[in-house]
């Protein structure tokens, strides 16, 4: 884990989302968990060298920031959303998942199990712990059940996949309207420090490079539509070039930037 201020440490690597525990006088909070059981493991040895467990919170309903979820202790805090979503979820749905994302994490270990939020929370909630306020907001864009995780005494955000750095936007569960109005609401917390769903930790300006990446996106794929394009057409010549030109091609890029597509597609055709 990388320590990135006095009392928060991320990581990046083995969690396939960032794993962030912020540590307090009374314990710790764990921010999403890692989706590889056998990594989920290792973080959760290193976790355990910087206090108790109090609270782990999700920020969204997506396996790669839950289903670390069940090797962790402490009171699971989510949006009542992403309870549904993890209620819902099947050991063969992470299966699944593995074999799209890590096949030579397979097979599922026998003690992985979806594990059941203990609270949630629909729009705010706030945790004191140890000299601590973590704020949760619910901030929708990825997904409608997004959570802002809020750190004043850190002067810190973490801001789930509604930011993301050195990777694409993920839009298959997205309501983009309200994801460039969320953006604005990040800009308003006074913070030096942002963490984002993937990627490494940054600072306020993601936010502006977030929703320029949002609506470039939407405009292409509404010039798209001003053409006259079918969903199909669309899905064949829209494929963001000058957006994500920085990013190597490879079949997992060409597979996101045609679920995006599809997706904006049919939100901007209602
Ligand atoms: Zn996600």
């Amino acid at each position: 884990m990388k320590k990135i201020s006095k009392n928060v440490y991320v990581e990046s690597i083995l969690s396939r989302c960032n794993t962030s525990v912020v540590v307090t006088k009374e314990g710790v909070v764990v921010i999403d968990t890692p989706m590889i059981p056998a990594n989920a493991k290792k973080v959760v040895g290193e976790i355990a060298k910087l206090g108790p467990v109090k609270y782990v919170i999700n920020t969204e309903p997506h396996g790669d920031h839950t289903s670390g979820d069940c090797y962790l202790g402490g009171t699971l805090v989510t949006h009542e959303g992403t309870r549904e979503a993890i209620l819902a979820s099947k050991v063969k749905d992470f299966e699944g998942m593995l074999k799209m994302m890590s096949p030579e994490s397979l097979p599922v270990p026998d003690d992985f199990h979806y594990r059941a939020p203990d609270i949630t929370l629909s729009e705010r909630l706030t945790i004191y712990l140890g000299g601590h306020t973590f704020k949760l907001i619910n901030l929708p864009g990825h997904s409608p059940y997004q959570v802002a995780v809020y750190c004043p005494e850190e002067r810190i955000v973490f801001t789930s996949d509604n930011v993301v750095v050195e990777d694409m936007p993920y839009f298959h569960q997205a309501l983009p309207d309200r994801w460039l109005e969320s953006l604005k609401e990040y800009e308003k917390m006074d913070v030096d420090t942002v963490v984002p769903g993937h990627g490494g930790v940054t600072d306020k300006s993601a936010f502006k490079r977030m929703a320029k990446t949002i609506k470039d996106c939407l405009d292409e794929v509404q010039g798209a539509i001003d053409k006259g394009m079918s969903l199909k057409e669309a899905q064949e010549k829209v494929v963001f070039k000058s957006i994500f030109a920085h990013l190597p091609d490879n079949d997992r890029k060409t597979m996101v930037i045609r679920m995006n597509v599809t997706r904006l597609y049919e939100y901007l055709k209602k």
